[in-house]
């Protein structure tokens, strides 16, 4: 399952779920929001896939159900509330039931002491199977033998056994996100049919190469003198040099946190100077000579993609970000280019 939700981790969520499905033979997708799920459903009317919806999942919208079920998308219910409203509708009698529990990350999800209640309302409704059962690791990428990680399986563990011991069956199940993956946990039991990588489809987990490149030009260039004071609240130059004024703001999802971000132009070393704005951003570079003969205006200025994984995390680090932060902050207003 192709975890997509905040438009695919910024990367532009129709085009990658289009090729997910197209090129690689994807059949399911996650998504946070029941609008994520409608937007992939209107745009992409062709699309042969599940559509899951995690957190914010309306259920109980006046004609939610008819949008559940019209557009095929998937609730994934971790309220108790959410459970009962499902199970009491008619309307949801066909759907393929699916529930998240919370073994002990304590965000969302259906409660280790709520499994009796669950297994009851089942019961009750008629229902002899749930469809996908889900939890969610809080600190996957510390591996298998992390406390709390022991704890969540086992948690996850007796939950399959409670519920086959009730004669309710489990289709499918899932708990590995990317850090699970890689930390070799995603099927604990050898009946775990799923996992949900997300940041590891876009590079950004231990072992995955970024696929994007975030490039800007240079709107305008000039050589300064130590003291000159340099955009809003006149931040002064530390020394001589060259600023370069780059055409991304925090408009675009570059936020004030990039201050002190250190980039290269043509070998050329700088950093993210001053006050960050809404449309663009100072860049100084102390060794301003290079720039006597060379005129950088409408050149390109790479921030990430051309020093592959190590030049990323360099940068979201100085960002004071996570690669999620840094991917899911950039906004509609950058054009996203394809190439395959
Ligand atoms: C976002 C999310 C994932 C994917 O997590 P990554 O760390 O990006 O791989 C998996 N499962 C759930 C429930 C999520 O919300």
């Amino acid at each position: 399952m192709a975890m997509v939700k905040a438009n695919a981790y910024g990367h532009g969520v129709l085009p990658i779920v289009h090729f997910a499905s197209e090129e690689l033979g994807a059949k399911n997708f996650g998504l946070a929001t029941l609008s994520e799920a409608i937007e992939i459903r209107e745009e992409l009317p062709q699309l042969k896939a599940e559509l899951y919806v995690f957190s914010d999942v309306q259920i109980a919208l006046k004609d939610g159900s008819e949008i559940y079920l019209n557009r095929r998308i998937l609730p994934v219910i971790s309220q108790l509330s959410d459970l009962e409203f499902f199970l009491a509708h008619r309307d949801f009698s066909h759907c393929p039931l699916v529930l998240k529990f919370n073994t002990g990350m304590n965000r969302l999800g259906l409660g280790m002491d709520e499994v009796s209640q669950v297994i009851d309302l089942l019961k009750k409704s008629g229902r002899k199977s749930i469809h996908h059962l889900m939890t969610h690791l809080a600190s996957s990428s510390k591996g298998l033998e992390h406390e709390q990680n022991k704890r969540q399986i086992e948690n996850y563990l007796a939950l399959k056994k409670d519920f086959r011991a009730s004669a309710i069956e489990i289709e499918h199940s899932s708990l590995a996100n990317s850090g699970a993956i890689e930390e070799k946990i995603a099927n604990v039991d050898g009946t775990t049919s799923f996992v949900r990588p997300g940041l590891m489809l876009f590079g950004g987990g231990h072992s995955s190469e970024i696929i994007s490149r975030l490039e800007t030009y240079i709107l305008h260039s000039f050589p300064v003198k130590k003291g000159t004071p340099i955009g809003y609240e006149g931040i002064l130059a530390p020394s001589d040099g060259q600023i370069l004024i780059m055409a991304l703001g925090y408009g675009d999802g570059i936020t004030n946190s990039y201050q002190g971000v250190e980039l290269n132009y043509r070998g050329q070393r700088g950093y993210i100077f001053g006050r960050v704005n809404m449309d663009m951003a100072q860049v100084f570079f102390p060794e301003g000579d290079y720039f006597n003969h060379h005129d950088p205006k409408g050149e390109t200025l790479i921030l990430w993609g051309d020093r592959g994984r190590e030049g990323f995390d360099k940068l979201v680090k100085q960002a004071k970000l996570i690669p999620y932060e840094a991917y899911c902050l950039l906004s509609r207003r950058i054009p996203r280019v394809y190439t395959s």
